[in-house]
């Protein structure tokens, strides 16, 4: 039995600089230390934090006192004027590459273009990114809504940092029916776009797959999809508990690939799990292997 584990599978660089200084500012700080949002899509993560005292409250409006931490994924102008006008102190841990998105999306609202985000509009990201467009910005799924859109003989289009490149590459060719000019700016984040490169090669390779990570997170969800395309025999868990007997039997050779939140010990803990499960059917060594 072999189990491989993706290449760039677990935290990113931005979520893993969002919780040192989340980590930081409750060392330092007195008071209450918030997050805006759960800083990073993990439940096993989440408790963690709480334990150290880091809660997360969703709604700006009601915080009253402490210090709030800005996620990774960033927020709009708009939250950072509520807090300061509370005079709460921030600790803005957006990512920088999110950061580099929000100032194209200003920067293009300013010349007047119209902006298309391809992305989930749920998603706090986007939310963030609309934020920044002054009423110029438009999100847009799929090819599907992109085909509906009016004709223009100018556009921009870019993509959420976790966005599906397969994806965003359809919904740039339904554009270019509509839009005589069209910017591309390809702002999916390169952990992301080398995430899913290599768990896509790796649902090629395996004959059972886990992607591991919360199932509220957007580019663990995209992992998922991307994956099942290729090899149907992939399940989505939240953690180890979920790898039972029935899903590892007839399995010889197991992929896992964790999404940008999923911290190296959960997956670890999916490796124990899988040779636990086999330690009484072969006295065969189990071999693991990074895919690079
Ligand atoms: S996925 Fe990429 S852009 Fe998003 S937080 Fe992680 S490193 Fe930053």
């Amino acid at each position: 039995m072999e189990i491989i584990i993706a290449d760039s599978s677990g935290l990113c660089y931005g979520v893993k600089r969002a919780l040192q200084l989340a980590h930081h500012a409750r060392r330092r700080r007195k008071g209450r230390v918030l997050t805006l949002g759960e800083l990073i899509h993990n439940p096993m993560a989440i408790a963690g934090l709480e334990k150290k005292g880091i809660q997360s409250v969703r709604n700006p409006g009601s915080i009253r006192e402490g210090t709030v931490i800005i996620r990774s994924h960033g927020v709009a102008p708009a939250v950072y004027r509520t807090l300061a006008k509370k005079r709460i102190e921030v600790v803005d841990a957006t990512c920088p590459i999110v950061k580099k998105i929000q100032r194209l999306v200003e920067k293009l609202a300013t010349a007047g273009e119209e902006i298309i985000i391809v992305g989930d509009p749920g998603h706090p990201e986007i939310k963030g990114l609309i934020g920044y467009s002054g009423g110029r910005g438009r999100i847009v799924e799929n090819e599907e809504q992109a085909r509906r859109l009016p004709p223009r003989k100018k556009r921009s289009a870019l993509a959420q940092s976790t966005q599906d490149l397969s994806l965003f590459g359809r919904v740039v060719a339904a554009l270019l029916e509509r839009t005589e000019e069209l910017a591309v700016y390809n702002t999916i984040c390169r952990s992301t776009q080398t995430r899913q490169r290599s768990t896509s090669e790796l649902a090629a390779r395996v004959d059972t797959l886990f992607i591991l990570g919360g199932k509220n997170s957007s580019n663990t969800s995209k992992l998922y999809q991307i994956s099942k395309r290729l090899q149907p025999n992939t399940h989505f868990i939240e953690s180890a508990r979920q790898i039972t007997p029935r899903l590892l039997r007839g399995a010889k050779r197991i992929g896992i690939s964790g999404g940008a939140s999923t911290p190296p010990e959960a997956i670890e803990e999916a490796v124990a799990r899988i040779r636990n499960g086999f330690e009484h059917q072969s006295h065969r060594e189990s071999i693991i292997q990074w895919q690079s």
